[in-house]
C-alpha cells in the first residue's frame, strides 16, 4: 500500500496568514489562519496551528510551498509559487470548472480569467490603492466601531441609501465622518461603504472580462454583502466558500504536492539511469 503524502501551504498576506495541510493533494486535512500577514509572527503562528491541528510534526510533511506578499520570508518553504498561480490552482480546486476569479485580499484585488480547465488566461489587479479592497473596509469598520465579521450584518439592516462618493480612503473616512455627525445611521453608512466598495470591484473585473461561473475568493469574500452588490453590478451570480479565504493556501499545498511528485520521478529517472 502506497504511503499518503502530506504538503503544507502557506500564503503570507499583506494582514492574515494562512495555512493548509492537504493529504495527497487532493484532501484538506487541516487549516488554520493568524490574522496578521507579512513581517509579523503571523506565519510562525499559523504553521504551529495548523501542526497541532494536524497532530504531527513538519518532519510529516514531505514539501511545503509558500505564496502571498510575503513569501520570500519564510525559511521551511521548499519553493515559491506567486500568488496568481496559486489562486488559480485554488479556484479551480474548491470550484472545478470556474471561469472567473475575483479576489479581494487585504492590500489587492485581482480578477483571474480562466479556460474552466485550470488554466489562467488573463488577469487584472488593482493600483496600490486601497479603494476596493479589504484594508477600505478595515479602516472604515474602525471609523464605525463595527467588526469587521459584523460589517455585512449591520450593512444588511440599511433603510435609506447614503452615497459614499470619494474612490480615496482618506478621502472617504472623513465622508464617513461627515455623515455620522449629519446622524446618518450606521447600517445606512456601512451600505454605503459596500456599494462604493463593489462598484470599484465590478469595475476592474470587467476589465479582465467576466464570463460565468464567477466565483469570490479572498477574505472580503465573507462579506456577503460586498458579494451581493458586485453580483448586481456585473449582472452574475457569484460563488463563494466558508474556505475562500485559504483559495491561496489550498494551490499552493496542492503546487507542493505536484512539485514532491516531480523530485520523486526525478530521483527515480537518476537512479534509473545510474544503473
Ligand atoms: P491578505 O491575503 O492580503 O492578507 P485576505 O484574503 O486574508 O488578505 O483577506 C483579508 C481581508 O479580509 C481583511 O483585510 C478584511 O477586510 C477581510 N476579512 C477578514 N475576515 C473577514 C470576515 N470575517 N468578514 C468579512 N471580511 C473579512
Amino acid at each position: 500500500m502506497q504511503q499518503d503524502i502530506f504538503t503544507m501551504g502557506v500564503d503570507i498576506g499583506s494582514s492574515a496568514s494562512k495555512c493548509i495541510i492537504m493529504k495527497n493533494g487532493d484532501a484538506i486535512v487541516a487549516k488554520s489562519l493568524a490574522s496578521v500577514g507579512a513581517g509579523t509572527s503571523g506565519p510562525e503562528k499559523a504553521i504551529a496551528e495548523v501542526l497541532s491541528q494536524f497532530g504531527g510534526s513538519l518532519s510529516q510533511i514531505s514539501w511545503i510551498c509558500a505564496t502571498g506578499y510575503g513569501r520570500n520570508s519564510l525559511k521551511e518553504a521548499n519553493k515559491e509559487v506567486s500568488e496568481l498561480s496559486c489562486h488559480a490552482k485554488g479556484a479551480h480546486f474548491l470550484f472545478p470548472g470556474v471561469k472567473t476569479v475575483i479576489d479581494i485580499g487585504g492590500q489587492d484585488v485581482k480578477a483571474l480569467h480562466m479556460d474552466g480547465a485550470g488554466r489562467l488566461l488573463n488577469f487584472v489587479m488593482n493600483d496600490k490603492c486601497a479603494a476596493g479592497t479589504g484594508r477600505f473596509l478595515d479602516v472604515m469598520s474602525r471609523v464605525l466601531e463595527t467588526k469587521i465579521s459584523d460589517l455585512a450584518q449591520e450593512g444588511a439592516k440599511s433603510t435609506k441609501k447614503v452615497t459614499i462618493s470619494s474612490t480615496c480612503t482618506v478621502f472617504s473616512e472623513s465622508e464617513v465622518i461627515s455623515h455620522l455627525a449629519n446622524n446618518e445611521t450606521i447600517p445606512d453608512v456601512i451600505n454605503g461603504i459596500h456599494r462604493s466598495v463593489a462598484s470599484r470591484i465590478a469595475g476592474l473585473a470587467k476589465r479582465v472580462g467576466v464570463e460565468a461561473p464567477v466565483v469570490m475568493t479572498g477574505g472580503v469574500a465573507s462579506n456577503f454583502e460586498v458579494v451581493r452588490y458586485v453580483s448586481e453590478e456585473l449582472n452574475a451570480s457569484i460563488a463563494t466558500s466558508p474556505l475562500s479565504q485559504y483559495n491561496g493556501a489550498i494551490g499552493a499545498a496542492i503546487y507542493a504536492f505536484e512539485a514532491y511528485r516531480h523530485q520523486l520521478e526525478d530521483d527515480a529517472l537518476t537512479i534509473g539511469t545510474s544503473k
